[in-house]
């Protein structure tokens, strides 16, 4: 039986922002992108016994391009977060950010100056999913939180007036595109140096790399 089953002969009413919500929560991508340990769950959320094929979600895509999912699973090193970062940027939009398991969202037991400390450092997180190893279970209970998320998304003029009311608190995500870091206002070089990073679009990777440059242990040659 094919949906068309389901549907009531006549004519069917929605609002464009429920049906182009329900377009993008049904038909998520993951990008390929286990870092650690919680990646052998991921993989198992994909394999037959627990079947993310059910949500047409069983391949993760090797291309960025074609995925609009990102599954942080596991710790998150800071050789690793630009290219993380990296790989966010070439997700096309609209892309989501699914932090798994603690190391991930928080740096979990490694507290130490190798691992970055919550991935929403480096990228906008989406949802968060705690555990040590987060079972296939609970993975799959996050994306369907997620796909409800995706539902009530505002788009259009609602989405702006999200947009305009959030500003209105003073409550612009860190991460924002094109907010400058407090560490650049002070500085005129710095700024000016930010200023043109945004007139090239490449405003997220300057800020990326010159974190990765402060750190002590890259200045020494990039050895740990
Ligand atoms: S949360 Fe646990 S299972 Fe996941 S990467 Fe960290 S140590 Fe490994």
């Amino acid at each position: 039986m094919g949906i068309e089953e389901k549907l009531p002969s006549g004519i069917l009413l929605t609002s464009v922002e429920k049906l182009v919500n329900w377009t993008r929560k049904t038909s998520t991508w993951g990008a390929t992108f286990g870092l650690a340990c919680c990646a052998i769950e991921m993989m198992a959320a994909g394999a037959p016994h627990y079947d993310l094929g059910r949500w047409g979600m069983e391949v993760f895509r090797a291309s960025p391009r074609q995925a609009d999912l990102m599954i942080v699973a596991g710790r998150v090193s800071q050789k690793m977060a630009p290219v993380l970062r990296q790989i966010y940027d070439q997700m096309a939009e609209p892309r989501w950010v699914l932090s798994m398991g603690v190391c991930a969202s928080s740096g979990g037991m490694f507290n130490n100056y190798a691992i970055v400390q919550g991935v929403d450092h480096v990228v906008p997180v989406d949802m968060y999913l705690p555990g040590c190893p987060p079972r296939p279970e609970m993975l799959i209970d996050a994306i369907l939180k997620l796909r409800e998320k995706i539902m009530q998304e505002p788009l259009g003029a609602n989405g702006r007036k999200m947009l305009e009311a959030r500003q209105a608190r003073g409550d612009v995500p860190a991460v924002a595109p094109g907010a400058m870091p407090s560490s650049y206002r002070s500085d005129a070089a710095k700024r000016a140096e930010w200023t043109q990073a945004v007139k090239e679009g490449r405003e997220e990777q300057l800020r990326i790399e010159k974190w990765m440059q402060e750190q002590r242990h890259l200045q020494a040659g990039g050895r740990w």
